[in-house]
């Protein structure tokens, strides 16, 4: 394979005429590795889950400590070079890249230390969900986090966390109690309610536009064993109606996430269904289990099942039902909230799904509710609370597939029938889309608050490799 240097030109050195080795003044600096393009481990390095996106930064700087990503921060900043974040590269947008600046790695930071006696955890950003998961139910204590295991905490708390638990314990942002963050200026700030509350606000939902978060503290619950697994019914419009009108009545302590999608080859489906359209429910159940099986049954009486695993497990095991997507693939995604849907929406999430361009086509629906609406809209920058559903098209391919444009036809056509019957958007399940996508994200009180923190804490913009939040034009106020 070709290798280049990493004499690179930047529009900093070449204002100077000149370019030379950017990074030796930054090696001697910081404890972690800088993987520049000369590197046999460059393509490794640059490597993100999402396959479609195939970015070549100029250097990709592994942190090992807030030190390093505070030292690489202060580097890009006197450098003047685009500067990119990476925890878990989930990024749907492929975001966690940057085509010739540097990108700030902390996938190695994955450090995870949870309290007992306290039931709080302090989780470097590099961890992934399954990362907490399994230590968290040593201690007889459990988080909402992903849906997939590999899906990294740095994205996933700054951008909101919508989780199995959501409807018992709200979102993840939820049970952040601080966070440590590396601002524009390279300072290290804590950021919670006592200390600069308004970052901490920022930070949660606002994604990754006020600074890299190396470090959170995190509220975890009481939880054990769990009620989950799969609960597979045929595609029809009378199943996803009962789905839609049974959640919001649902008590708190069931969380759903439907896939609606041909029926995977999985052990639990009985060979013949394999391939056709079918409503997949996983429901996770916290709480007594006799109260769990009552709250469950209305799902299960909605047809008869395909396949039913529900069952105790401890909460780490329902990642089981997700392992597939740790693999590294293609997605096109197109995503709102909803209070409704037409069985006309319904018939075309069935239409769409039984003629698939993709190997995995599939419509989520999470019913949401619960703890998540108890919280404030305003008490966070993740303001979409009370929706009843979130609803995802979503088209999953091979890296090797090369039909992208394809899926993202398919995704395009189904979202256009979908769209006029939801609102919003979430952060984290946003591609590359139009910028007013980012207003649906946050409503306009929501959009200005967060455009005046970015003011106090990046008024330069450094952190635009994101569902970026402009700062304010011609203001420049710099955070104490
Ligand atoms: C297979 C899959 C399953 C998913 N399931 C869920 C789910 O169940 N619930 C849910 O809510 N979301 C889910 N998501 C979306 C996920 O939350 C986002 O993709 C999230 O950004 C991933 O975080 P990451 O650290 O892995 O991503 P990265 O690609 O590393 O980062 C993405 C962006 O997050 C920001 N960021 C990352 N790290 C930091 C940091 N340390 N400090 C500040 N900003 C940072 C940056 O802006 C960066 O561009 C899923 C995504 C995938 C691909």
């Amino acid at each position: 394979m070709t290798r280049t240097s990493s004499k690179i030109t930047t529009p900093a050195t070449a204002a100077r005429g000149a370019t030379r080795d950017f990074f030796a003044g930054l090696r001697g600096r910081i404890a972690g590795e800088i993987v520049t393009p000369d590197s046999e481990r460059y393509d490794d390095a640059r490597q993100v889950q999402i396959a479609q996106f195939d970015r070549r930064p100029s250097a990709v700087v592994r942190a090992t400590s807030t030190a390093d990503v505070a030292e690489a921060v202060r580097f890009a900043r006197e450098q003047g070079i685009p500067l990119a974040v990476r925890s878990g590269g989930h990024s749907i947008a492929g975001l966690s890249m940057v085509d010739g600046g540097v990108t700030v790695d902390l996938s190695g930071m994955k450090r995870v230390e949870v309290d007992g006696a306290t039931g709080r955890a302090r989780v470097q950003a590099g961890a992934t969900s399954g990362d907490v998961a399994g230590p968290a139910h040593e201690h007889g204590l459990a988080i909402t986090t992903g849906d997939t295991s590999s899906v990294g905490m740095g994205g996933l708390v700054t951008g909101g966390g919508i989780g199995y638990m959501a409807r018992k314990f709200g979102l993840t942002i939820d049970s952040l109690v601080s966070a440590q963050v590396v601002t524009a200026d390279g300072k290290v700030r804590t950021a919670s309610a006592a200390a600069h509350p308004d970052l901490f606000w920022a930070i949660r939902g606002g994604g990754g536009n006020f600074g890299i978060v190396t470090e959170f503290e995190l509220q975890l619950a009481p939880v054990r064993d769990i009620l989950g697994g799969a609960i597979v019914l045929p595609a029809t419009r009378e199943v996803i109606r009962g789905y839609l009108d049974y959640m919001p009545t649902a008590p708190d302590g069931l969380t759903t996430l439907v896939n609606v999608w041909p029926a995977p080859p999985a052990p639990f489906i009985p060979q013949e269904f394999v391939g056709t359209p079918c409503v997949m429910i996983l429901p996770v159940w916290t709480g007594d289990f006799e109260e769990g099986q009552r709250a469950i049954a209305p799902l299960r009486a909605l047809a008869e099942p395909i396949a039913d695993t529900v069952a105790p497990m401890p909460y780490p095991a329902i990642y089981n039902y997700t392992q597939e997507l740790t693999n590294r693939h293609g997605v096109a995604l197109r995503s709102m909230f909803s209070d409704e849907l037409s069985d006309a929406a319904i018939d075309a999430v069935v239409a769409a799904v039984s003629a698939p361009t993709s190997a995995v086509p599939l419509v989520h629906i999470r019913g949401q509710g619960g703890a998540i609406a108890r919280v404030a809209r305003d008490a966070t920058a993740f303001a979409h609370r009370t929706q009843k559903y979130f609803v995802s098209v979503i088209s999953v391919w091979m890296p090797e597939d090369g039909q992208g444009a394809a899926h993202e036809a398919w995704a395009d056509a189904l979202w256009r029938q979908l769209r006029p019957e939801g609102n919003g958007a979430y952060v984290n399940f946003l591609q590359n889309e139009e910028p007013a996508r980012i207003r649906d994200a946050y409503p306009a009180e929501t959009l200005r608050r967060l455009r005046e923190i970015k003011t106090t804490y990046d008024p330069e913009n450094m952190f635009r490799f994101n569902q970026n939040i402009q700062p304010l034009a011609g203001a420049a106020t710099q955070a104490a």
